[in-house]
């Protein structure tokens, strides 16, 4: 079990430095839908200069999506890693745990990944177990729900809509329910915190020590890009994010290498994070 999970984080480009500069992650775009609204999130445009996430040229079935899979496969050697990252939430997405399946019949070898924004985890847990998903990246961006409703509009849970205070609740009980079963599972899950610097900036630390008990293997800190409802906030400054990650580290490790890629990203992390189109 540990060999495997060393091995898995030695060949996952976003798990570790060293293997994003060797081996590359495709995300192929099955999930169209979201659950909730994340008030920094727009997915409304697509410039194939553009790399950010949640963009996507299109969105694929997953019988098409295994097609770009093979192509790129009999192309490459160092794809190691396939994931749903979107353009909306894999969870709420049949079509991700179809796809997940024929990847896992078709190429057992691959590292299956998915991003999820956890407000599904709880109940699709079983379904990432049976299917063998390896690694988690769940966007958490508080801990407390009062901060939470300032980043969230809204959530869709069991045919209703919950707004405010009520939403961030639930997505928060859901998001640390299903992170600590996963983790449990074996699972290696990363956290992704946006940084809303006048939002959650004095809020980092707590996310930190909460997810460092959680035995998370790694948090990523990502630069708000200030869009949507969140245009009218600043994106952190360079120095600003790289004083908040050298706090941070003392309590977790910290990814410093992310490129912020879209959902329809092919190759390595580092040596060309956008997209290479078919
Ligand atoms: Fe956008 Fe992802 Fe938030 Fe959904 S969970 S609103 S796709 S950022
Ligand atoms: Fe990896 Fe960051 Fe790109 Fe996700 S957005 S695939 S964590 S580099």
């Amino acid at each position: 079990m540990q060999a495997n999970r060393c091995e898995m984080i030695n060949h996952h480009p976003c798990l570790s430095r060293e293997a994003a500069h060797k081996y590359g992650r495709i995300h192929l775009p099955v999930a169209p839908r979201c659950n909730i609204k994340c008030k920094y999130c727009l997915r409304k445009f697509d410039c194939a200069n553009e790399s950010k996430p949640g963009i996507s040229s299109m969105v694929l079935k997953p019988d098409e999506a295994m097609d770009r899979l093979r192509w790129y496969l009999e192309r490459t050697d160092f794809i190691k890693v396939a994931a749903v990252a979107g353009p909306g939430e894999p969870l709420t997405n049949q079509q991700t745990f179809s796809l997940m399946k024929m990847i896992k019949e078709e190429f057992p070898e691959l590292i299956l990944c998915l991003s999820t924004n956890g407000l599904l985890l709880p109940d699709r847990m079983p379904d990432i177990i049976t299917l063998g998903v390896n690694t988690l990246t769940v966007t958490l961006n508080a801990v407390n729900p009062e901060i939470g409703a300032k980043i969230y509009s809204y959530i869709n849970y069991n045919g209703k809509t919950y707004y405010g205070i009520d939403a961030a609740k639930i997505l928060l009980e859901n998001q640390l329910a299903g992170i600590e079963e996963a983790v449990k599972a074996g699972i290696i899950v990363k956290i992704n915190t946006i940084f809303i610097p006048e939002i959650n900036g004095d809020h980092l630390i707590d996310i930190a020590n909460y997810i460092k008990k959680l035995d998370i293997y790694l948090m990523n800190l990502m630069p708000l890009i200030p869009q949507s409802d969140f245009a009218i906030f600043r994106a952190p400054r360079q120095e600003e994010l790289n004083n908040v990650r050298m706090k941070l580290r003392d309590i977790i490790p910290q990814m410093v290498h992310c490129k912020q890629c879209r959902a329809d990203s092919c190759g390595k992390v580092i040596d060309g994070h956008s997209k290479t189109c078919l």
